[in-house]
């Protein structure tokens, strides 16, 4: 089964914002229908609903595993209203024994937001959850006897890091009967203004396909140690949430140097996108997506939108830069991008180098077949040479799923497509 992830939330701590929801992605990677999710903002749910597509709908109540990479607000605001929306209503008798529906994995701090949210909103659900958390050696333990305790919730585990190299291995995994896929979850501390984790998601079984998922960083090396085990990572999500643009590219608009904005943008605990690119590089990442963008790149809305554009362009260029693997191109995230990891990768040799090289020109050429807003910024490169038909035929699946996938291709509706119109 091919990996799929979902982008539901683009943007950085400034959001939400007119083209972007805060930070929360969708793993599609048991192949059993069960989807995993990387944070949970503030509107998630909704993003759910309006992910509209008729034959690969993502629903909220497939979900199994959240992680959560750092308790900033535009990472977990959203976490109550998803676990409302799944653990249904209650029932009159309660089964002490029911296994929890949800497993929410995260930093110390996170029980007892969840629990503290439930109590004084007086949430009673029928279905159970539990919070695991990712301790270091000096975090306080947060209890889980039975009056501590809310009513959906039973007890978790307290997952200590190891002394040393402060990581977190093996918290959790599954392994699909059918298919014999075994996954693992690896975890690693990553260096922010305040404490975060990024999560590897290892397939023990071939093809060993492997996702690195960042949380908010400006020095990630913590976690170098799990992506070095074994094969090289299939796919790193970094955060890119702010950079220096050119004046050619912005027309001017920003008078920000470039000095400045790296500095601030370390200050801040974050990344330029040229910071995320040498990373991969760092770790030889297959693929690379910027996610956790600034209010300053929005999304590009329509097709006249060329200012957007060349700006989003130019984020993922100073990536592509840095990472500087050979055909292979940085893709900076937008609400709805979905990227898969196929099972069966390219054959090596002269059709993969072809095949890399599509997928960068098709990641940024994601346009003119898409009934929807994500032919944005990707008009400019569909009417370059670079495009033709014989291209498109053999485009990747790494920026194209929707297509890849044409059993459950991406469909809107007459009147969601009236809807989009309207904005
Ligand atoms: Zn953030
Ligand atoms: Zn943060």
């Amino acid at each position: 089964m091919d990996f799929i992830i979902t982008f539901l939330g683009t943007s950085s701590g400034g959001g939400p914002s007119e083209s972007r929801n805060c930070s929360c992605l969708i793993a599609d990677v048991v192949g059993n229908g069960n989807l995993w999710m990387f944070d949970c903002a503030e509107g998630s749910i909704r993003q759910f609903s309006i992910h509209y597509n008729e034959k690969h709908r993502l629903q909220p109540n497939k979900l199994t595993k959240i992680f959560i990479t750092h308790m900033h607000a535009d990472h977990i605001m959203g976490i109550v209203p998803v676990l409302r929306n799944i653990l249904y209503p209650p029932l009159a008798v309660l089964d002490p024994d029911r296994p929890p529906k949800i497993e929410i994995f995260g930093p110390a701090g996170i029980r007892t937001f969840v629990r503290s949210i439930l109590k004084m909103t007086h949430t009673k659900t029928s279905d159970r959850y539990v919070v695991h958390e990712l301790l270091t050696h000096t975090d306080p333990i947060t209890p889980c006897g039975p009056s501590d305790l809310h009513s959906s919730e039973l007890a978790g585990r307290d997952i200590l890091c190891t002394l040393e190299d402060g990581l977190w291995r093996d918290i959790s995994g599954a392994r699909n009967t059918f298919t014999g896929t075994e996954l693992i979850v690896d975890a690693g501390p990553i260096q922010h203004r305040d404490p975060c984790i990024g999560y590897v998601v290892r397939e023990l079984t071939s093809p060993n396909r492997k996702l690195v998922i960042l949380g908010d960083t400006f020095d990630p090396s913590g976690i170098i140690p799990l992506c070095a085990e074994g094969s090289p990572p299939s796919l790193l999500i970094h955060e890119a949430t702010d950079t220096h643009i050119p004046v050619d590219v912005d027309f001017g608009l920003s008078k920000r140097s470039p000095e400045t904005v790296l500095q601030k943008t370390l200050d801040k605990g974050h990344s330029t996108p040229g910071m995320a690119g040498a990373f991969a590089r760092r770790i030889s990442a297959e693929r690379l997506v910027l996610n956790h963008i600034g209010g300053r790149f929005p999304s590009p809305r329509q097709s006249g939108d060329n200012r957007r554009r060349a700006i989003i362009r130019e984020i993922e260029q100073q990536a592509t830069k840095a990472w500087g693997t050979s055909g292979r191109r940085a893709i900076a995230a937008f609400d709805y991008m979905t990227v898969v990891i196929p099972f069966h990768e390219p054959e090596t040799g002269r059709d993969r180098e072809r095949s890399q090289r599509y997928r960068g020109q098709d990641a940024a050429s994601n346009a003119g077949r898409e009934p929807n807003e994500y032919r944005r910024y990707r008009d400019v490169e569909m009417s370059s040479p670079s495009s033709s038909s014989n291209q498109r035929r053999e485009r990747s699946e790494y920026s194209e799923p929707h297509r890849h996938h044409s059993d459950r291709e991406f469909e809107y509706s007459d009147h969601w497509k009236k809807r989009r119109r309207d904005y």
